[in-house]
């Protein structure tokens, strides 16, 4: 068996899902099981912000196996991807992982600051947050972080109305018709990092 490392953690209850209070166990793409097994997965989670990560309410909730998550940015142009990663290169200041033994709180921590804007989350009215997960546990190294509804638009326009148009096809491919994912595009492009 794997031994343990500093940075691998349970998942925290925020990256739960909160329909089901457990974990989110399927990629939303390929419908792969993903908490019961070792493939890495990354999770996005949105939120409407009342204080913060005190309270809030969950705007959506998936999971995605790397292999669906690689399809998608392949649907991304090569212009498209050199802006986000050149703008990603210049704003983005992740935070230093502190492990105090205390998860939730040290997650928070880490969720609390915006990588882009530094807005801080019970500032803001919306923000979404990324982990990166294999099987059971969350893997601190980049991951996870938050991104302010700001910031978020501000990369959807660094992507062009081409790869927009793309990227819906490849969703509407991916979930094949009416599924929980095509409800989730309905509130705008998704990208996940
Ligand atoms: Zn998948």
């Amino acid at each position: 068996m794997e031994k343990a490392r500093a940075n691998h953690i349970d998942i925290p209850k925020i990256f739960y899902s909160d329909a089901t209070g457990g974990y989110l166990e399927r990629c939303i793409g390929c419908d792969l099981e993903l908490c019961s097994g070792d493939t890495d997965y990354l999770i996005e989670k949105a939120f409407k912000s009342y204080q913060g990560l005190e309270s809030y309410s969950t705007i959506f909730e998936y999971a995605m196996c790397l292999t669906c998550v690689d399809r998608m940015h392949q649907t991304l142009s090569e212009e498209s991807r050199a802006n986000i990663s050149s703008y990603f290169q210049k704003h983005a200041k992740f935070p230093n992982w502190v492990a105090s033994g205390q998860a939730d709180n040290d997650i928070n921590q880490q969720l609390s600051c915006c990588i882009l804007t530094a807005e801080k989350a019970h500032e803001i009215p919306e923000f979404q947050i990324y982990g990166h997960c294999r099987g059971k546990e969350l893997i601190v190294s980049g991951y996870p972080f938050m991104i302010s509804g700001k910031a978020m638009d501000m990369l959807v326009e660094l992507i062009s109305d081409q790869t927009l148009d793309e990227l819906q096809n490849f969703t509407d491919q991916l979930v094949g018709g009416p599924s929980e994912f095509a409800d989730i595009l309905k509130l705008g492009p998704r990208l996940i990092f």
